[in-house]
């Protein structure tokens, strides 16, 4: 008798944790390395340089912070994939939602002189979730959207009811993904651009977590894009 064993999906997963253990180190490296030469270069004398000290030790806070961030979306990401994240679900008034993201993401989209428009209807149906996780998917998604527009552009929030679903589109006049990584920039630490990315403080991780987010709620993220015309992130949550 001959028993056979198919090891394709362990051979996956082995490789998937050594790419995931090999992408967490390359995104540490990089603000170590300039932590360590900034600090080196200080002690090395440029305590002394009165004119370049202070910028040098901005740039030590700065890497320390993405340090920060990356643990904070790790952890997080573990804790998710762990099942171990605890929702605390209650009625969610998504106008309310939609509004103190959009405030936060005011600043800097006027920096930008970018427009940002709300539209969502006074008979929208409540959902059922964790507003304040909720809260972290939209800005995430959000904060792309002012993030990836070049100065001048349009950001519109429209929110819809659709077969008993509440739908939030985040429509963007950005530089837009390509089709083939559409689906992809979802997975851990992917992105089209990575230096641009990196450049602009981002980790890479924040559409993964929100994937998993929307997922324990029951909802659903989709993207449609178009390069150089603009992105819509829509977010389906099921209404009560
Ligand atoms: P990041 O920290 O890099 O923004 P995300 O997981 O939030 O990580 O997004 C993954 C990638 O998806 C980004 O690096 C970017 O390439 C792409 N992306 C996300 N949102 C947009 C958008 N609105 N327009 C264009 N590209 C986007």
């Amino acid at each position: 008798m001959l028993v056979l064993h198919d090891i394709s999906e362990l051979r996956r997963l082995e490789r998937v944790r050594q790419d995931f253990v090999a992408n967490v180190s390359h995104e540490f490296k990089t603000p170590l390395t300039a932590i360590q030469g900034f600090a080196e270069t200080l002690l090395g004398g440029a305590l002394d340089d009165t004119t370049n000290r202070r910028r040098f030790v901005e740039i030590i806070r700065e890497h320390s912070a993405r340090l920060d961030r990356l643990t904070d979306d790790l952890l997080k990401l573990s804790l998710i994939e762990a099942g171990k994240l605890e929702l605390e679900f209650y009625p969610v008034n998504v106008a309310a939602l939609v509004e103190s993201c959009v405030d936060t993401a005011r600043f800097r989209s006027a920096q930008k002189q970018l427009t940002l428009s709300v539209e969502c209807p006074a008979s929208l149906p409540q959902v059922r979730g964790d507003a304040r996780r909720l809260a972290e998917v939209l800005q995430n998604i959000l904060d792309n959207a002012v993030q990836y527009t070049p100065a001048g552009g349009k950001i519109a929030i429209h929110a819809s009811i659709e077969d008993g679903q509440v739908k939030i589109d985040v429509t963007d006049t950005g530089i837009g993904i390509p089709r083939d990584d559409q689906q992809r920039i979802f997975e851990r630490f992917y992105r089209v651009d990575a230096a641009r990315s990196r450049e602009a403080g981002g980790t890479g991780l924040g559409l993964s977590i929100a994937k998993h987010l929307v997922e324990a709620h029951g909802g659903r993220i989709e993207v449609e894009s178009e390069v150089g015309r603009g992105s819509t992130f829509s977010i389906f949550l099921p209404a009560i």
